[in-house]
């Protein structure tokens, strides 16, 4: 990217599901990336050992009590910070970070990397979904750009290179999904499903969070704010069609009636070298299809009856403002309280649609205000979880 020796990345959620796979992308080729600066909440243990083999230039910590208990644990000449802000303040140290962050929480990461100028390869889509407005003004003003490492947006950053002005072109983009553990179920059918069958995801292995929303489709609806705020594409532009194998991992159909799809056997591994290379496509062994084997892809229409998820999120990313705040807010205390055994499955989407009910339309001019949007959400979300433990 710049002087012809590695690229610097700096890597924050290091610790979780995209995090460790970053790191064995970058293990594959160590003379293009040097890891500077590795982030995470608290996992000490993991912490070290990523830190023993990168050694990087500084390790943050945003959990002062794990800060503690890993300092003395990391290689010499590598710098310990902590609190919640030394996980920003490393994501404008390098000339890539990679934002892996689960939740709201990663949303200063992502402020940070941008107005750095730096080049923002995303996992994190909730920061890009709450924080819609302050996001984009940070993006345009810090001049940084941003490479989804979500393997949809990622599909649809490929196919729009086949374009040569963008968005103006776009007839539609296709999100795929694969539906999840419980497509083609009903909705009686999953009243009493448990946290372990929505933690069965039939082609992706990811964190809890994410997988528990790619059961409830909420992942998907989500995926559908973050296309609108990354390629500036209006809602009735952007569809969603349920693809069980995961192979084609989304679609843009131009104005002149081509389609143009994206396909590669499902390993994050592929979107997350991609960011990492582009605009340049380095040699790596993930996501090979073998033809003789690959029978059938098929395509369905998604049940929003069932998955009321995926309606809510349209109407959220629809209404614009602080509304898709309050929708990922409202799920993730609702998601959290399922993993908790405190909510059952259905509950989630009706948690989310009460929360929606309640909210108040402020307009998000500033991070304090999406801040304050976040937490009204989470009192509203967490008030229904409430209602429905005392009504069980
Ligand atoms: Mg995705």
């Amino acid at each position: 990217m710049t002087s012809g020796g590695p690229t610097t990345v700096s890597l924050v959620g290091s610790t979780g599901s995209i995090g460790t796979q970053t790191i064995e992308v970058i293990r594959t080729d160590p003379d293009r990336y040097r890891v500077v600066a590795l982030g995470a909440r608290a996992s000490v243990e993991a912490l070290a050992e990523q830190a023993r083999e990168l050694r990087p230039e500084v390790v943050a910590v945003a959990d002062p009590a794990a800060a503690a208990e890993l300092g003395g644990r990391l290689p010499a000449g590598t710098e310990l910070r902590a609190g919640p802000e030394a996980l920003a303040a490393i994501a404008a140290e390098a000339e890539v970070t990679v934002n892996a962050v689960v939740g709201f929480a990663g949303l200063p990461v992502t402020l940070a990397a941008l107005r750095g100028g730096r080049r923002l390869a995303l996992a994190n889509k909730e920061s890009l979904i709450a924080g819609g407005p302050v996001v984009r003004q940070a993006r345009a003003e810090g001049g940084g750009e941003i490479l989804p490492v979500d393997s949809e947006h990622c599909a649809v950053h490929q196919c729009l290179r086949s374009s040569r002005s963008g968005a103006d072109e776009v007839a539609r983009i296709v999100l795929t999904a694969s539906g999840g553990p419980f497509r083609g179920r009903t909705l009686a059918e999953l009243a009493e499903v448990t946290v372990a069958d929505a933690l069965a995801h039939p082609t992706w292995k990811m964190g809890p969070k994410i997988t528990v929303d790619s059961s409830t489709l909420m992942n998907k609806g989500l995926e559908v704010i973050e296309a609108h705020e990354l390629f500036d594409v209006d809602y009735g532009r952007i569809e969603v069609v349920i693809h069980p194998q995961s192979i084609v991992h989304s679609m843009v159909e131009f104005t002149d009636g081509a389609t143009v799809a994206q396909l590669s056997m499902p390993d994050m591994r592929l979107p997350i070298s991609y960011a990492l290379a582009y605009p340049d496509r380095w040699p790596s062994p993930y996501g090979r299809i073998d033809w003789s084997r690959l029978s059938r892809l098929d395509f369905e229409a998604p049940d929003t009856s069932v998955f009321r998820c995926l309606a809510l999120a349209y109407e959220a990313g629809r209404a614009g403002g602080s509304a898709p705040a309050w929708l990922n807010a409202a799920n993730e205390v609702a998601v959290a309280a399922f993993l908790a055994g405190s909510l059952g499955w259905a509950g989630i989407g009706e948690v989310v649609e009460e929360a929606l009910q309640v909210h108040d339309g402020a307009v998000l001019a500033d991070v304090d205000a999406v801040l304050e949007a976040d937490a009204t959400a989470r009192r509203a979300a967490a008030a229904a979880v409430e209602r429905r433990a005392r009504a069980a």
